[in-house]
């Protein structure tokens, strides 16, 4: 046990959380400091005014493909099943989103069979295509329509660049699929936590060992080493370097959430306007937190290029800066200062990918630790 060995940890989202869970149990002593009067980072969930629960940073539908993850999160809270069902609203009529057999149907008015619909899709699709981008990719897959009823203008909104300029990778996120398979999401497990993000985060924390304190925003010092064995940052990269090279782009969102005495405002848990409103979409949780209440809320989400970090812009000239300060933690690492997460690493990442790297960032810290002990006999 490591009775007299502290640890700070910058940020209580999920990935400072995780980390304080697994190395308080080993017996270090944990501080962690929370710029926000609230822990669970991006995935903190609320019950607003009307006692509805809802997100405050966007929508966060839980999924793995680790039953070993599933498990480990077993310990701090019970599961609901995620039904995670999002329509399009396209030509003044609501579409199954992702694409599938029934949106494809719908929209050129034909009864197809799955052969049928991917023959007809091939035969529209534009193909081969020079440059990799989001644009050509979607084209090649899909055909110009439907990526212009679906895709474009959505992108635009999220993005605020020409989809020409996005990665292919950002379109390969959502599948297109033949068959008639409705959830968002492909990945095998997928489950909210019974009672919100922030209790399953919040059950982490409840070991002795760890102390948080929230409303306080970290600035490294030297210093530091002198009070802690290790620490563990969880913010943004450029912020720790006090923008050193300069900043890392980010796109942002505003959200603006509605209450309605109504059992229920819209058909299903998400709605995509790639065409019409200036917001991307709107989000009804009592879809999917099955919370029972004669009021619902929905979230209105309005991306924006300026405010807190959301989305990695990724530029080149981001990846450029981001080497560079890859470069300075890197020898900071030698000294016990380890950057993990979202906005340590500048990527965009799953709330099962943070929960993993905590996991994986907490076996280092272990591992150094051992070694160090070794170095000292
Ligand atoms: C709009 C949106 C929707 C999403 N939807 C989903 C989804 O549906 N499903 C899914 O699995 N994932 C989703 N995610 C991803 C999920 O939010 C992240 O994977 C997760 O929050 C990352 O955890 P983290 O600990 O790395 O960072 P964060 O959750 O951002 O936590 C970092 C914490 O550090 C604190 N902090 C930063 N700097 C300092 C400082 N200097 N001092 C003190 N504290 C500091 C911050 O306040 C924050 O609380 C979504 C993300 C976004 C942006």
């Amino acid at each position: 046990m490591e009775k007299n060995k502290k640890i700070l940890i910058v940020g209580a989202g999920p990935v400072g959380c995780v980390a304080a869970e697994v190395l308080s149990k080993k017996g270090f002593n944990i501080n962690i400091t929370e710029s926000r009067n609230h822990i669970a980072g991006n995935c903190y969930d609320y019950k607003n005014k009307y006692g509805v629960l809802v997100h405050k940073y966007g929508p966060h539908y839980f999924r793995t493909k680790s039953k070993t993850l599933l498990t480990y999160l077993s310990k701090f809270t019970k599961w609901i099943p995620g039904d995670y069902n999002v329509n399009s609203f396209v030509n003044r009529d609501f579409y199954e989103f992702p694409i599938n057999l029934n949106t494809i149907n719908k929209f050129f008015k034909k009864k197809f069979s799955e052969k049928e619909a991917k023959k007809f899709i091939k035969s529209i699709s534009i193909k081969p295509y020079k440059k990799k981008n989001f644009e050509n990719y979607l084209k090649s897959k899909i055909g110009i329509e439907l990526y212009e009823k679906f895709y474009k203008n959505y992108s635009i909104k999220q993005w605020g660049i020409d989809p020409r300029f996005l990665s292919e990778s950002v379109a390969k996120r959502i599948p297109i699929r033949y068959n008639k398979q409705t959830s968002y999401i492909n990945t095998k497990y997928k489950f909210m936590p019974k009672d919100g993000f922030t209790k399953m985060f919040g059950n982490m924390l409840l070991n002795k060992k760890i102390n948080v304190k929230l409303k306080s925003n970290y600035k490294y010092s030297i210093d530091d080493h002198r009070y802690y064995d290790y620490i563990l940052y969880t913010g943004p990269i450029d912020t720790f370097f006090n923008y050193k090279f300069g900043y890392l782009g980010w796109r942002s969102l505003r959200f603006k959430f509605e209450t309605f005495k109504k059992n229920f405002k819209q058909h299903c848990l998400q709605i995509n306007y790639p065409n019409d409103f200036n917001f991307t979409r709107t989000v009804e949780y009592k879809h999917v937190t099955k919370q029972r209440s004669k009021y619902t809320t929905i979230s209105k989400e309005f991306p924006i290029s300026k405010g807190k970090p959301y989305y990695p812009r990724s530029t080149v000239e981001d990846k450029k800066l981001l080497q560079k300060y890859i470069k300075e933690r890197k020898k900071l690492e030698t000294k016990g200062v380890y950057f993990a997460g979202r906005l340590a690493e500048y990527k965009y990442i799953n709330t099962d990918e943070a929960i993993e790297i905590g996991l994986n960032v907490a076996k280092k810290i272990l591992k150094k630790h051992k070694k160090n002990q070794k170095k000292n006999i």
